[in-house]
């Protein structure tokens, strides 16, 4: 008999788990893969070098409760992230600052306020940009959105930027100096030996039981008695697609192509983005090295794909906002909300395209919410 039961052993299904297993309630995990710590997992390959399954995961914070609450379960050091894209042949940092546009332009730009006059010249001013597309007008112009941002977002999201809500393309800032940080976060860290280490510790508590390899689709009808349960699935799947016969909750998901080479290093960065349709149908490439700071003689790179999520074939990622998706999203949501004692929680049940601390910051205000009362 367990008191709570969470299903899905990511950020959020661990973070909860992990909550009431302090209060001394008895907890259920159930995961469908192999292994927790959901999209954050990572693990040695069979050249011994440490990758992440999912992809790249980058923690950055301003929260200070979510900051205490990940420092109870790592160490982490400081890991500032910075990504170049590929542009016209040759490499430029991403966000946009002035490195970038003196690169690209082929300008000596040196001030803040030269930045500013630059932008202001580009840009397609927009006080409420309805799409991806006249947010990353109103923010770079029209020339570096197309040569950064248009392409990049078609081949991420099999959708044109004006199909998508503005948000996407704004979590990228543009900068008027030379920070060529990817994010501007006060905690910037990455824990060491990695995120599955985390999540172990996590996990390790004796009130807390994980069952791997199993369908909560498959058990649901055993799991009685609990007081509350955790979904932190897809939230169409949890209702059996009801109302998507015409058109599906949209998801991405991603293909990853991994290289090992019998060299140090790979490339100059831990990422490299390739907005440019001339490079191949990838969005970017991402070498672990850089950032797990392993010594190794030989490097390991993944290529990145977006894919259509198919459920059953492959992974769902990211939810794709914009107002249709949003729409149907309310109707799930609705009916969730009629349900006692059951909460959706996480990227794929909320339905939003939240960062790791997000999803930590969400999953703890639920548990302070619920048991605050
Ligand atoms: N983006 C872009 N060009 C880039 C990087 C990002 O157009 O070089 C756009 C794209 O639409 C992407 C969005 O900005 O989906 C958000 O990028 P982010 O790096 O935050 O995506 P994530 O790391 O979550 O995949």
């Amino acid at each position: 008999m367990f008191d709570i039961v969470v299903i899905g052993a990511g950020i959020s299904g661990a973070t909860l788990a992990e909550r009431y297993a302090s209060l001394d309630k008895k907890v259920l995990v159930i995961e469908k893969r192999d292994h927790i710590g959901g999209n954050c997992y990572d693990f040695y390959n069979q050249d011994g070098i440490l990758i992440s399954k999912y992809g790249a995961h980058l923690f950055h914070t301003n929260y200070e409760d979510v900051w205490e609450y990940v420092n109870r379960f790592a160490d982490w050091y400081f890991y500032e992230h910075r990504v170049l894209a590929k542009v016209d042949g040759q490499l430029v940092p991403i966000p946009v600052n002035i490195t970038t546009v003196n690169k690209v332009f082929g300008l000596k730009l040196k001030t803040e306020q030269e930045m500013k006059q630059w932008l202001k010249k580009h840009q397609l001013p927009n006080q409420n940009p309805k799409n991806g597309e006249e947010a990353a007008l109103a923010r770079v112009g029209k020339v570096l959105y197309e040569k950064m941002f248009k392409n990049y977002t078609k081949k991420q999201w099999h959708k044109d930027p004006s199909a998508l809500d503005a948000s996407v393309l704004n979590r990228i800032p543009v900068r008027t100096t030379f920070d060529d940080r990817y994010f501007s976060d006060k905690y910037q860290y990455l824990p060491t030996g990695g995120y599955t280490k985390l999540f172990e510790k996590m996990l390790d508590r004796p009130h807390i039981t994980v069952r791997l390899n199993t369908d909560y689709f498959d058990v649901k009808n055993e799991l009685k008695g609990y007081q509350k349960l955790f979904f932190t699935g897809p939230i169409d799947r949890f209702f059996e697609f009801k109302y998507s016969l015409e058109h599906q909750l949209e998801y991405r998901s991603l293909n990853f192509v991994w290289e090992t080479h019998d060299q140090e290093f790979y490339q100059q960065n831990a990422v490299i983005n390739y907005p440019s349709s001339v490079d191949g149908d990838f969005t970017r490439i991402v070498e672990y090295k850089h950032f797990t700071k392993q010594k190794h003689p030989k490097t390991t790179i993944s290529k990145e794909y977006s894919t259509d999520y198919i459920p059953g074939e492959n992974e769902p990622y990211y939810p794709v906002p914009n107002p249709q998706n949003r729409a149907l999203y309310e109707k799930y949501q609705q009916e969730a909300s009629q349900l006692t004692d059951i909460y959706f929680v996480g990227r794929l049940a909320n339905y939003k395209y939240f960062n790791m601390d997000e999803a930590f910051k969400n999953a703890l205000d639920l548990f302070t919410r619920l048991e605050e009362k």
